[in-house]
């Protein structure tokens, strides 16, 4: 009991037949449910605390916008980075026009 595992948060536990709940939620979802832009290339924990792996609790998202809800749950304990979840600042996306 080192409690070394406080970082376990982001290591979801993954249920069986994860691989077709993915299908099936990437499927009801093919357009990324955060930014509405890009395709669905993940399936994602909605509330992220919770290990609700019904459809319910599943949303499809882009690679970019998975990226940045983990990161931001990684920071939420620090609040050092008031970065919104559901709007990107211009900047990151220098490519897009
Ligand atoms: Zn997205």
């Amino acid at each position: 009991m080192s409690g070394g595992w406080q970082g376990s948060d982001r290591v979801k536990r993954l249920p069986p037949g994860w691989k077709k709940i993915r299908a099936r939620i990437l499927e009801r979802d093919p357009i990324c449910k955060i930014c509405g832009v890009r395709p669905s290339r993940f399936c994602d924990h909605i509330v992220a605390k919770a290990d609700d792996h019904s459809e319910a609790g599943l949303q499809g998202v882009c690679g970019p916008c998975h990226d940045q809800k983990s990161s931001a749950e990684g920071n939420e304990a620090q609040r050092n980075n008031p970065r919104p979840q559901t709007k990107r600042p211009p900047e990151q996306h220098p490519g897009l026009k």
